[in-house]
C-alpha cells in the first residue's frame, strides 16, 4: 500500500477502523490523508457521529425516541419492541 492514500482507500480504512484495529502504516496513511483532504475529514466526522449514535442506540434503544418527540406512545412502544428484538437477536 502506498503511503499516500486515495480518497477511496481512506474512506475504506475509516470504515474498517470501526471493525478492527488498523495497522501502524494504515493509521499513519489515514492520518496523513486526513491532514491534506478536507472532504475526507468531513466524511470521517459524519462517520464518527453515525457510529457513536448507532452504538448509543444499540446500548439504549430509548435514545432513538429522543429524536422523534412527536410519536404516539403506541408507536414508541412498537419501535422500542422492534429495536430490542433486533438488538437481542
Ligand atoms: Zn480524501
Amino acid at each position: 500500500m502506498d503511503i499516500v492514500l486515495t480518497c477511496r482507500e481512506a474512506s475504506h480504512l475509516m470504515s474498517q477502523a470501526y471493525d478492527r484495529k488498523l495497522g501502524l502504516l494504515e493509521r499513519l496513511g489515514l492520518k496523513a490523508h486526513l491532514l491534506i483532504c478536507d472532504a475526507c475529514r468531513k466524511v470521517k466526522h459524519q462517520l464518527d457521529l453515525l457510529h457513536r449514535f448507532s452504538r448509543k442506540v444499540a446500548a439504549e434503544p430509548e435514545a432513538l425516541l429522543d429524536l422523534q418527540p412527536g410519536l404516539s406512545a403506541e408507536a414508541q412502544a412498537r419501535i422500542l419492541k422492534e429495536l430490542h428484538r433486533v438488538r437481542d437477536g
